[in-house]
């Protein structure tokens, strides 16, 4: 399998983790339980993701997605699953503003170091059109938590 073409050059540490992602993505599937879902999809890349949540007692039990798309949208929902599992709503919602700054290339947001391996996508912010493929999990995210979540 090898990275579609569109791909913006940003360096090896990036295409290799985006690649493992994209290839082994993380808390892919149906979620048993699931008490929060949200089904995006950004057609300007043909990108789609169906993010569910299991929430309990304000805590981010599980989380699964499955999606189709292009690299960039698929490893950047399976790398924010892995970071928001098992935090508080409150912290996720902190991820998620946080890594939209980043995009949209706010310098301290790439630089906080609470968004750990995410912080590789910073460069993505240099490519406008990207940037929906990117943040297409997130606004997921975003839209599951909207309203009462447990
Ligand atoms: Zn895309």
């Amino acid at each position: 399998m090898s990275i579609d073409r569109s791909t913006p050059q940003l360096g090896s540490l990036f295409q290799e983790l985006i690649l493992d992602h994209y290839k082994r993505p993380r808390n892919r599937g149906e979620l048993e339980g699931a008490n929060a879902e949200a089904h995006l999809n950004n057609p300007t890349c043909g990108d789609e993701v169906r993010l569910q949540l299991r929430v309990v007692d304000g805590v981010i039990e599980d989380v699964r997605f499955v999606g189709d798309g292009c690299s960039i949208s698929q490893s950047s929902v399976s790398m924010m699953t892995q970071s928001i599992k098992g935090k508080t709503l409150d912290e996720a919602r902190a991820l998620a503003r946080l890594f939209t700054a980043m995009m949209h290339g706010d310098a301290d947001a790439a630089r906080d170091k609470t968004l750990g391996d995410l912080r590789v996508l910073a460069g993505v912010s240099k490519f406008p059109v990207r940037v929906k493929c990117a943040l297409l999990g997130w606004n997921a995210l975003d839209e599951a938590l909207k309203g009462d979540v447990a």
